[in-house]
């Protein structure tokens, strides 16, 4: 279970309310029980019930599991699709190991808004089922080209470029050497011939293709991801 809050020998956790009710309606714990809890920062702790209300309630953490473990430092910047599409996004991010998700809107972003909070709320989701102790930091959500404006040209950024020609993935990832990386991915409607353009120009950018399919946007994140790992070896 992910908290908010500082994990450490005997400390004490409070629960929120929705927590409380998982643990204790559905999961059905009680006093004295024991549950994994993991913060992102401290670790893995098993800590006890020690008490178990319907909407609130007490866990005292007694040892620690595992060491916090830190995640490779692999961004994904993706455009935001329509919502469950953007949550699948997120989740599959998560699972992926990546340290952090930007959502960047572009000319052909049907997506009006998205909700950091919400991206989270999948990503921690995420990191429960797959037991993983780090979840992604979820950047604040803007322009392609307030990203792309401050970059740091020391990382790398595989821009998936659906229009054919590009150099595979995998082989782009190797020729270009070590990382940090970082995956773009566009929009359903693609980029604009402009913003292609723009991207193929930058320095640290990398036009790669994904193969001569054209993917769903979502599916487009989680093929390069698995592609960038595979070739860079994190
Ligand atoms: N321009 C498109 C169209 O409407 O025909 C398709 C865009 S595709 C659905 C969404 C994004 O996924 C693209 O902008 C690109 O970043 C990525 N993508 C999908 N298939 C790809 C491929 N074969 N190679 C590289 N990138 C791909």
């Amino acid at each position: 279970l992910h908290v908010d809050l500082p994990l450490a020998a005997e400390a004490e956790v409070g629960l929120a309310r929705e927590q409380a009710h998982y643990l204790f309606s559905v999961m059905r714990l009680a006093a004295g029980d024991r549950v994994a809890l993991f913060n992102g920062r401290d670790g893995e702790w098993a800590a006890e019930v020690v008490s178990a209300g319907k909407r609130a309630g007490v866990l005292a953490c007694r040892e620690r599991l595992r060491q916090q473990t830190v995640l490779p430092d692999l961004w994904l910047l993706f455009a935001p699709l329509k919502k469950a599409r953007t949550d699948f996004v997120a989740e599959k991010a998560c699972e992926m190991g990546c340290a952090r998700l930007w959502p960047v809107f572009t000319q052909h972003t049907n997506a009006e808004r998205v909700r950091p909070d919400r991206l989270r709320a999948h990503a921690v989701e995420a990191a429960e089922q797959c037991g993983l102790l780090a979840v992604p930091e979820v950047a604040e959500p803007c322009p392609l080209a307030a990203a792309l404006a401050g970059w740091d040209p020391a990382r790398r950024l595989l821009f998936c470029d659906e229009r054919g020609g590009g150099v595979p993935a995998f082989a782009a990832v190797q020729a270009a050497g070590p990382g940090p990386w970082a995956v773009l991915v566009g929009p359903e409607g693609g980029f604009s011939e402009a913003e292609a353009e723009r991207l193929r120009a930058l320095p640290f950018a990398h036009a790669a293709s994904l193969g001569p399919r054209i993917l769903r946007a979502d599916t487009a994140a989680v093929a390069a991801l698995a592609l960038l790992q595979a070739a860079a070896g994190d």
